[in-house]
């Protein structure tokens, strides 16, 4: 049940700013030309990276937007939520500052409404990057409205008939809302749509679902005050990521004052008179009620398809997993791909940009690049950072790659000690009897930025031998890296007798 008008967001400059950009007053759709040579339907990270890809390369483009340009990783997704992450890692900084050596002043308190100005301050100015003017002025036809395909070449948008040689579906993916929860939708929820529309900071907070959003909104709020319960009906939070990394992300919720909820599931939710919500937890035999002012979902995303007519196209999709598509992002119509959160597995902005452009090389100028030839990191941007890159080493072993593991722990990396940030490890999984990387797991506060360096050697076929010369400016939590390289290194060094070491021609001194 969508909650009430009351606690959505005001209107303000700054989102008028952002409407200017991303869907500007009196807007004209343009005349449409004969045919284009790339039609991109959803203009979020894929279809805004696709378009740009191909109008560079002198394309006749078109670009249709339903709602506003940016997607969600702009509105509801990425920005957001590491605006409000960014103010309650700083707020819990603050409040331990006297670690530091900060006599911190008493009294210090979170303004949760000014970290949600901020939040849509940035929102408005990261906006301009591809507002619909530098669209039209980059050559792109951008038409607002709903898309729905009229044929297996042709798209109807407000009542316009658009030809294209190619089309690309990027049309994103939407929450997936819980089912079978008595009382839940009764009793009202918020969604990532929503939840960055508050204006207070909730009191009482439950978070069902505990994936990277989840993990991260849970933590920030508790951060900013809120007195947060996460019920996740798993054993562990993010149940992708290795063990080790998903229990010291446990360790760091509860620290941060987290009520965590393992291998739980919400099986009611009741309202009473006040308003307040009565959530029963089921965990084996064990039934709990706690109390809360407001619930937040999490439970995963599904593709966002509805009214796109993909029948009249002969587009295949899966109501989990998206739009079917061939290694090269090609759908079940030869001259229709798809890119992005509509129909990769790992929904990520970075990952929706980068198959937004390998969609349009294949597509338009014969490119032949596989979607699993590409190195895709992630990150869930909780506080210590958990990023991964490449295989995790159960999926190594399902293939039957012999794996031998490298580990350093942030506690013993100089630049940790000093931020105070020794949370963690750098985990590098290599190729059992060869320095080739096969994936590596990174817990630390900045992980996010860390895991690129074993990303370009993964993507560069670069050894962890080879990452062993590479000087890594002194102090820096990425030394972590070079220590785990160097410890791979030295187990390859064969002992020599100190004589043939020591030759006579060398200088002595
Ligand atoms: C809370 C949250 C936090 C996140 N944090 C991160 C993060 O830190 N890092 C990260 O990499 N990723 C993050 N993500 C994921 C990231 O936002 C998505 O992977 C990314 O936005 C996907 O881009 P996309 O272009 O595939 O789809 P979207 O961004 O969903 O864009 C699709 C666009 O298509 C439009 N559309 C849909 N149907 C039609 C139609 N019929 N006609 C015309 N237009 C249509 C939609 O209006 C939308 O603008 C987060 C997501 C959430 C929800």
């Amino acid at each position: 049940m969508p909650l009430s008008s009351g606690e959505r967001r005001p209107a303000n400059a700054e989102r008028r700013e952002l409407m200017a950009s991303a869907r500007p007053n009196g807007w004209r759709n343009p005349d449409p030309v004969e045919t284009y040579d790339l039609l991109v339907v959803g203009g979020g990270p894929a279809g805004l990276a696709a378009a740009k890809a191909a109008i560079g390369r002198g394309a006749k483009v078109a670009l249709i937007e339903r709602r506003l340009l940016g997607g969600v990783s702009l509105l509801t997704g990425s920005v957001p939520s590491k605006s409000i992450v960014r103010t309650s890692r700083l707020y819990a900084d603050m409040r331990n500052a006297e670690r530091f050596g900060v006599e911190a002043p008493s009294g210090i308190e979170a303004n949760f409404a000014a970290a949600m100005e901020r939040l849509r301050r940035l929102q408005a100015r990261i906006s301009k990057y591809h507002s619909a003017d530098r669209l039209r002025l980059a050559g792109i036809d951008l038409y607002f409205g709903a898309a729905r395909f009229a044929g297996l070449d042709s798209i109807v948008v407000e009542g316009a008939t658009l030809s294209f040689r190619k089309a690309l579906i990027a049309t994103g993916a939407v929450g997936r809302r819980p089912v079978g929860i008595p009382g839940l939708e009764l009793s009202g929820y918020y969604t990532s749509e929503d939840v960055f529309d508050l204006t207070e900071c909730p009191r009482r907070l439950l978070m069902i679902g505990g994936g990277p959003l989840g993990c991260e909104l849970a933590q920030a709020f508790s951060r900013l005050g809120a007195h947060v319960v996460i019920a996740q009906n798993d054993a562990q939070f993010l149940p992708e990521e290795e063990r080790d990394a998903a229990q010291l992300l446990s360790e760091s919720l509860a620290r941060d004052g987290v009520e965590i909820h393992l291998n739980s599931t919400v099986v009611a939710v009741r309202t009473t008179m006040t308003g307040e919500k009565l959530v029963d937890l089921v965990s084996d035999d064990n039934r709990t009620t706690i109390a809360v002012d407001h619930i937040a979902v999490g439970v995963g995303r599904i593709p966002n398809v509805e009214g796109l007519g993909l029948e009249e196209a002969g587009v295949a999709c899966d109501p989990t997993s998206g739009i079917r598509v061939d290694d090269f992002l090609r759908t079940t119509n030869r001259k229709i791909y798809a890119a992005g959160d509509v129909c990769l597995a790992r929904k990520f902005t970075h990952a929706a940009e980068a198959s937004g452009r390998l969609a349009v090389a294949n597509a338009l100028f014969d490119g032949k690049t596989r979607w699993s030839s590409l190195t895709i990191p992630w990150c869930t941007y909780t506080d210590p950072e958990i990023a991964h890159v490449g295989l995790y080493v159960s999926e190594a072993r399902e293939r039957s790659i012999p794996v031998k593991t490298v580990t350093v722990l942030m506690h013993d990396t100089d630049r940790a000690m000093i931020d105070g940030e020794e949370e963690g490890f750098v985990k590098i999984h290599l190729r059992e009897g060869t320095d080739e990387i096969l994936g590596a797991t990174i817990v630390a506060s900045h992980a996010g930025e860390m895991i690129n360096e074993i990303t370009l050697a993964i993507a560069a076929r670069i050894g962890l031998s080879t990452l062993a010369t590479v000087i890594h400016s002194y102090p820096t939590q990425a030394s972590a890296i070079k220590a785990a390289a160097d410890a791979f290194a030295k187990t390859l060094v064969e002992p020599s007798p100190v004589r043939d070491i020591c030759r006579p021609e060398w200088p002595t001194d």
